[in-house]
């Protein structure tokens, strides 16, 4: 790994906006629903530990991760929470699911090979293994079929390694709340639910809901949600809840020139300068996490001596490296800050900085990849 002396490139991590983000969406939860804050990918890249330590201090009481690695990881690190892994194939889980049991962690099973792998380390573990019942009710990934659900549960319930602890389903679409495809998947999911009731007995949780449902559907909140994106601040539906972004990208100017009108900037030269102006390269291109397909489109903010100002990326994303137009009668100097997008704790009345969210309206994708896609050559350097 690079000394990160040697390197500017910083994705600051604020935990009390992820405690305080966390807060506020328990706020709108009732009394009994618990909320399991979603921290697969690293924590959707803030780092997993420092985000599942935030949304502990700010009410989840559930943590939720795809891969079962990284479950262990999180037992491992002692935190009073309940955990949940619903990710995992034959070769590894062989391997992983016995530890994975013995550690206290439910295990979601989502087919009947899912369902054995488990039966299967739950009888290595010596120990009945917590399942949560995934049901496909349109996402078409992971999920039992709703006709498939009497004859699963009938078997589960007379395997001694297993207790059905929840039945569970994950929205396609809930993002748009006017898409009838949620009620749809509701409807399936409740009356899978009530098949499996009659199957094994009383089903203690039962959970739909991620950061939209949570947002928009109090009445998907059920047993308990499962919010991730909107726990780092960037909620996928309009919302008053205050929410706050917890990564903030920065690096500082390699250096600054002054370029006549008509130069051409980057590969492909995309962009040709309209006017005289001075030109900054950022050391941070698309191999630490900036879209390429967001080229010549966003912003990032630049903290000279004389204050903030937003300048626009120009050209071509490389590699490595950006160029930013800070206009012709710019003070910046190489060495100045600059931040690409999150919270640059500026003046009050001085320009915002961009956010995850424009890097996403810029290369057509969403937020989620952005904050997921910063690399690990970026230094995170937690608050
Ligand atoms: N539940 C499951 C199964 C997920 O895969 C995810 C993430 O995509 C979430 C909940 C959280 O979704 P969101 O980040 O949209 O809140």
């Amino acid at each position: 790994a690079e000394d990160p002396r040697h390197v500017p490139n910083r994705a600051v991590i604020d935990p009390a906006a992820i405690t305080q983000n966390t807060r506020a969406l328990t706020g709108l939860l009732e009394e009994q629903t618990a909320l399991m804050a979603v921290v697969k990918a690293d924590g959707y890249g803030h780092g997993m530990l420092t985000a599942a330590r935030a949304a502990l201090e700010g009410g989840a009481t559930w943590l939720g991760v795809a891969h079962p690695a990284s479950a262990l990881a999180l037992a491992r690190a002692d935190l009073d929470a309940h955990i949940l892994t619903w990710l995992y194939e034959p070769h590894t889980a062989e391997i992983v699911l016995p530890e994975v049991l013995s550690s206290g962690i439910d295990v979601s099973v989502g087919s009947p090979e899912m369902i054995a792998l488990v039966s299967d380390a739950a009888r290595q573990a010596d120990r009945r293994a917590r399942v949560h019942l995934k049901i496909d009710t349109g996402m078409g990934r992971g999920g039992v079929l709703p006709w498939q659900i009497r004859e699963l549960g009938a078997a589960m319930v007379e395997d001694d390694f297993l207790q059905v602890v929840a039945a569970w389903t994950h929205l396609t679409s809930a993002d748009d709340p006017a898409d009838p495809a949620t009620d749809q998947q509701v409807e399936l999911f409740d009356s899978a639910c009530a098949a499996l009731e009659e199957e094994v007995g009383p089903v203690p949780l039962q959970h739909i809901a991620n950061s939209a449902a949570l947002l928009t559907r109090p009445d998907l909140h059920r047993d308990l949600v499962r919010p991730g994106i909107a726990l780092y601040g960037y909620p996928p539906v309009a919302t008053d809840v205050p929410l706050r972004p917890a990564m903030t990208l920065s690096s500082r100017l390699a250096m600054v020139k002054e370029v006549p009108e008509g130069h051409s900037i980057g590969y492909g030269r995309i962009h040709t300068t309209a006017q005289r102006t001075r030109v900054g390269l950022v050391p941070l291109g698309y191999a630490d996490g900036l879209h390429r397909a967001g080229s010549d489109r966003c912003e990032v903010l630049v903290r000279t001596e004389s204050g903030d100002r937003r300048a626009a990326q120009i050209g071509r994303i490389s590699m490595d490296q950006i160029v930013i137009d800070l206009g012709p009668d710019s003070d910046a100097r190489a060495g100045d800050e600059v931040f690409v997008f999150g919270d640059a704790g500026g003046a009050p009345n001085g320009p915002a900085a961009t956010t995850a969210d424009d890097w996403a309206r810029a290369a057509g994708t969403i937020p989620y990849e952005i904050l997921t896609s910063v690399s690990g050559r970026v230094t995170r350097e937690v608050l």
